[in-house]
Formats: C-alpha cells, sequence, structure tokens
C-alpha cells in the first residue's frame, strides 16, 4: 500500500478532516508529500498539506528528545492533582488511551468543540432526536430543508455526495428531491449550479427558533397574523410548512453555525419538535452535521466508556458528568484543574487557547507553531496520513478505518499517552 519511491503514487484514502469522512479520495504521495488529487474539497486540500514530519519536541521551550520530553511530561502528570484532558482531536484508540489515563489520574476530558457537543447531548438526553443517516439522505429523502450554510462551499462535500449523489438506491426519489435552504444571503454564492430544484430563503441564524416556530404553527394549521417571520415573506413558509408535509421523507440538516450559536438549545428543541409533528403523518428526520476533529469519536468512546458524554469527570473516584461544571476552561478558570494536555492531531492551526494559564503539554500535529509556547510540546501524526486510525462519522451510525498514507515515523496519540502512562502508573 505504501509506495516510498519518488514517482507520485496516487492512493485511496478516507479524509480524516472533517466529520463526513469521504472514503473515495485520491492522494498523490511523493516521499512525504501529499496532494489531493480529487474530488475537490478546499478543506482536504488544506489538511493534507498542512504540517511537516519534523518530530522535533520542545520542553520549555527549547528542543529536546523525545524521550526527554516523555519524561519532563510525566513528572508533570505525576506532580497533577487534576489534569484535564483538552482538544481531544484524536481518534477512537487515541480517545480510548485518554480515557484510561483520565480515570487512573483522577482527570477530566473535554473536546476543543465541547460547548457545541454540550449541546447536543443535553437536548438528546433530554428531548431524545428523530436522526437519519448520510446514507438515507443520499438514497430516501425527497425533500432536504438545510439551515446555514456550513454544508456549502469549498470547505464541505455534503451537497455533492448527499443531495446530488451520482445514482441513488431510490432513483425515484433523487429524480423527485428539492433543496430548501434557509441561511444568510452570504449563502446564495454556493447554491449556484447546484443541480435539483433549491430554494433559498435568506434567515440570520440568529432566527432559526423564531423561524422554526412559525413553521411549526403553519404546520399545524394555524394562521399567523404576521405578513413576514424573521424577515420571510409567511406565505413563502407556509409553503415550506406544505412542502415538508407533503414529502415521503423530509430531512432537516444543520451545522455547527446553528448548534454553535449562543441560544440554539431553543431552535434545535423546535426543530426536534417540528420532525415529531411531521412524524405522525409522514416520514421525517433531523442530520445533525459536527463531530469533526474527532469530536464525534471522542464523544462516543468516553460515553461507552464512562456511561456518559464528553465533559465527564474521574476525580471523584468514578465518573460524573456535567456539562458546565468540567469544561476544561472551567476547570482550568476556577483552579480545579491544575494541568492541561491538549491534544490536537489534525490540524496545526488548533493550539491550546492563548488566555488559559495553566502549565500545558501539548500532543500536536507535526509542524504546530505557537503564539504562547506550552511547557511541553510533542509533535505526533495524524490519524489517516501517518498512522492507520478509526474515526465515527458525523451521523454517529458509521466507523471508518482509515489506512495510512506514509510511513513518516511520528507516534500516534495512542504511543505518547502509552508512554506517559508507562512512566506514571503504578
Ligand atoms: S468534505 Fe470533509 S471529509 Fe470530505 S473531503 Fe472535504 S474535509 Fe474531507
Amino acid at each position: 500500500m505504501i509506495d516510498s519511491s519518488h514517482q507520485p503514487v496516487p492512493l485511496n484514502a478516507v479524509c480524516p478532516f472533517c466529520s463526513l469522512l469521504c472514503d473515495d479520495l485520491r492522494i498523490a504521495v511523493d516521499g512525504q508529500a501529499l496532494t489531493l488529487i480529487g474530488p475537490s474539497c478546499g478543506k482536504a486540500r488544506a489538511g493534507f498539506a498542512d504540517g511537516s514530519i519534523e518530530d522535533v519536541p520542545l520542553v520549555a521551550g527549547v528542543q529536546a528528545t523525545h524521550h526527554q520530553a516523555i519524561e519532563r511530561a510525566a513528572a508533570l502528570l505525576a506532580g497533577s492533582r487534576h489534569p484535564v484532558f483538552g482538544g481531544l482531536a484524536t481518534d477512537i484508540d487515541g480517545m480510548r488511551t485518554v480515557m484510561m489515563l483520565a480515570d487512573r489520574c483522577g482527570g477530566s476530558v473535554d473536546h476543543m468543540d465541547g460547548d457545541t457537543l454540550a449541546r447536543k447531548n443535553g437536548l438528546l438526553a433530554t428531548r431524545g432526536a428523530i436522526s437519519t443517516t448520510l446514507a438515507e439522505v443520499a438514497n430516501r429523502a425527497d425533500l432536504i430543508l438545510l439551515l446555514g450554510e456550513d454544508a456549502l462551499g469549498d470547505g464541505s462535500r455534503f451537497i455533492e455526495r448527499c443531495v446530488t449523489p451520482g445514482d441513488s438506491l431510490h432513483p425515484e426519489r433523487l429524480a423527485a428531491r428539492e433543496l430548501v435552504v434557509l441561511a444568510p444571503r452570504s449563502a446564495a454564492r454556493a447554491l449556484q449550479g447546484i443541480s435539483v430544484p433549491t430554494r433559498h430563503l435568506p434567515m440570520a441564524m440568529s432566527d432559526a427558533a423564531e423561524v422554526a416556530s412559525a413553521l411549526r404553527a403553519l404546520l399545524a394549521g394555524r394562521t399567523l397574523a404576521a405578513r413576514a417571520v424573521a424577515g420571510i415573506r409567511t406565505t413563502d413558509l407556509a409553503e415550506v410548512a406544505a412542502r415538508l408535509a407533503a414529502a415521503r421523507y423530509a430531512v432537516i440538516v444543520w451545522g455547527k453555525d446553528l448548534s454553535s450559536a449562543p441560544h440554539s438549545e431553543v431552535a434545535m428543541e423546535l426543530l426536534n419538535e417540528l420532525l415529531k409533528d411531521l412524524n405522525r403523518n409522514t416520514r421525517a428526520a433531523s442530520l445533525v452535521l459536527g463531530g469533526s476533529d474527532g469530536a464525534a469519536s471522542a464523544n462516543a468512546v468516553c460515553a461507552w466508556q464512562a456511561g456518559y458524554g464528553l465533559r465527564t469527570s474521574f476525580a471523584s473516584g468514578g465518573p460524573e458528568h456535567d456539562p458546565t461544571r468540567f469544561s476544561a476552561r472551567q476547570l482550568i478558570e476556577d483552579g480545579t484543574a491544575d494541568l492541561l494536555i491538549w491534544i490536537s492531531a489534525y490540524a496545526t492551526r488548533q493550539t491550546p487557547p492563548a488566555d488559559l494559564d495553566c502549565p500545558t503539554i501539548v500532543l500536536g500535529r507535526s509542524g504546530m507553531r505557537f503564539d504562547v509556547v506550552p511547557d511541553i510540546y510533542i509533535p505526533v501524526g495524524t490519524p489517516g496520513i501517518d498512522h492507520p486510525g478509526r474515526l465515527i462519522r458525523t451521523d454517529s451510525s458509521v466507523s471508518l478505518p482509515l489506512p495510512a498514507l506514509r510511513e513518516s515515523g511520528l507516534p500516534s496519540v495512542r504511543q505518547v499517552l502509552g508512554q506517559l502512562a508507562a512512566l506514571v502508573l503504578p
């Protein structure tokens, strides 16, 4: 599979750079250099070109050997009262090792996108959700209502792979498919040329709850006195509601620009209630796009092993979950945590928040540069590039193996944490 000759060798690859985990990429491998041949995706192109293969650890900003960095990191971890494992941009194996260390060291776990995950987990735990998969969207949906513009443009292939796939198990659904987009005006350009009938109703993401509420009312047969809701004509919303009711399988899709917005819980809850309303008479489901940077994998592993999603602490001797109290930031700012172990294996720009004042060990993608130099930096490889890995997709129903593309010699997160565990744990 791996060819170390000097001729570029195209390899099939699964992309680790967002939670769609596209499995149809062709990557040219020229020594250690990787270039995306296709299909086109700006995010993947940047991701494969990012980083370096230099394995140069830093201790207090000074170059050190891997062994020296591990020994110093082990000393910090052994002396920590409450380490918090943050970032968590790793794969399933890396996250399993994080969980083992957090459990044995009395630490906590939180992802770099923990605020968004906490909202999603909270809603799922308290209200439930009717969700679907990428394959169901591609094959069965005849109406897709997309909120926000995360899934549009050069950085996502959602439209290409799920809305306008080349073929479908149900060609009649694909032929009948319509796309309705509720998103800011800036989305208009990315919607040009989409090969299914597409309607764009401009909407600010902060108005999503108001619009979802109006759609529920219209679906229930109520008449709205207002001529417009959040700038959208009521007659246009009535058409969307009627189309949702008439669809054989409607899917409501949203991404991080909705789920990370302030007070997005209300909007997401109303959308879930809208789906419940629809399912009284037809079939409808949600697809929440998110979980990139290993978030879907980290959250799932935490749930398997601790019984809770992320923002779980082992400081009391057993797992405790609190989406507010156990955020990495909160734990550091209130003085509970005294060591941050920041894990970020996908993007060199994803360094620890510069304003967190705490001793820090970084296991980061090789080639990382810092505004605030951490106490220790240990370069790691990227799953699906420098070592094999496995990740969970955005729809949480599929995990995909990612073969390595080159032999860089960079260690995985699992390996580095295993070396730390060997020095720290009895
Ligand atoms: S859409 Fe995501 S998974 Fe697919 S190629 Fe682009 S970055 Fe990679």
